[in-house]
């Protein structure tokens, strides 16, 4: 067992519900191992300026249930060079800190990997994001919660296009990944899901739009994720509209209300495991991993072979999509 004394705990990258369970299961379990922990503010940021302050048992009372994190988030410029990374250490090693934990996505993993390798320093993460596009975990923490909001929201909207005849492109978050877009679909019942991984036939999109028209469908929901390109859901909208049809379209993004709000259950209890895995992975002396579930068990996964491999979307959810539209 690794002689560890002190760790430190720190939220990254865009903050997502679920971050504050994390950090009470992290420092809850360092204690119940006389680990002393230091809460470290925005993320990298914070670690380069030394914005650290003590936690302990009552820091963490009460913010199971609350969404965003109690410790900041931040994007940090200087941490992505060296000599920011060399004072981030330094300030490590000045506070007596052993070991460090990070909840964030593939950005902040590939900082503690930065770390590690420069310096050998134990780092253990914990996949904290809501878009879901972390290899080696089933779920990230946040994308439960994501995926309920998109589902509350298209509720709503649904009742709007059923009462006005009307077609909504919904554009939902995932620059990169489709993981919200396609699983939201499903639980909303979408006409159609336009996700980054698959290239869009704007023809084909066309004719099955029509399709549902003719079948007297009078509305339709149709979740776009953002992609790289801004307006997402309007230049499908847009496309679309050279066709001449008379469909009454409208465009609604949801945007950052899918960061924020109360975690679910799903991820309260996900959060909570990988806190205390994330501990005891680093009193087991590893380091350089992330912590993640797969099924019900949970796994390390070594920095590089999370950050080097994409998780993949399963297409065949697209086709599910169009079978419930049969
Ligand atoms: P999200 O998925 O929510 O966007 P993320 O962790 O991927 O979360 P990023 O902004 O990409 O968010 O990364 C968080 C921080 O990690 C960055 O602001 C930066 O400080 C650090 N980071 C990202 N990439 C690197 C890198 N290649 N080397 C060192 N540090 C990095």
């Amino acid at each position: 067992m690794a002689q560890i004394k002190r760790i430190a705990v720190l939220t990254s990258g865009g903050d997502s519900p679920g971050m504050n369970a994390a950090i009470r299961a992290v420092v809850r379990k360092a204690l119940s191992e006389n680990i002393e922990v230091v809460g470290i503010l925005r993320g990298y940021e914070g670690l380069i300026k030394k914005d650290f302050i003590p936690m302990n048992s009552k820091s963490v009372a009460n913010i199971i249930q609350m969404g965003g994190t109690i410790l900041k988030t931040a994007r940090s410029e200087a941490f992505k060079t060296v000599e920011g990374r060399r004072i981030a250490y330094n300030n490590l090693i000045e506070e007596n800190i052993d070991a460090l934990v990070v909840v964030g996505g593939d950005g902040t993993l590939k900082g503690a990997r930065a770390l590690v390798e420069e310096y050998n320093f134990s780092v253990v993460g914990i996949p904290g994001t809501i878009d879901n596009d972390l290899y080696g975990t089933d779920m990230t923490i946040g994308f439960d919660t994501a995926l309920n909001t998109v589902m509350e929201a298209v509720d709503k909207i649904r009742d709007t296009a059923m009462s006005h005849d009307r077609m909504f492109f919904v554009e939902v978050m995932g620059r990169d990944a489709g993981f919200i877009a396609l699983r939201s679909g499903i639980a909303c019942g979408a006409e159609a899901v336009v996700i980054p991984e698959v290239e869009t036939n704007m023809n084909e999109l066309h004719e099955k739009l029509l399709g549902y028209m003719n079948k007297k469908k009078t509305s339709s929901i149709i979740l776009v994720a953002e992609g790289d390109d801004a307006g997402g859901a309007f230049r499908i909208k847009d496309a679309l509209l050279k066709y001449g049809d008379d469909f009454d379209m409208k465009v609604t993004v949801l945007g950052h209300i899918q960061r924020g709000g109360s975690p679910s259950a799903y991820d309260r209890y996900l959060a909570s495991r990988l806190g205390i895995a994330a501990v005891e992975a680093l009193l087991d002396d590893q380091r350089s991993i992330m912590v993640g579930m797969i099924h019900k068990d949970i796994v390390h996964v070594p920095f590089n072979k999370t950050i080097k491999h994409h998780k993949t979307i399963d297409e065949t959810l697209l086709r599910i999509v169009d079978i419930l539209n049969t």
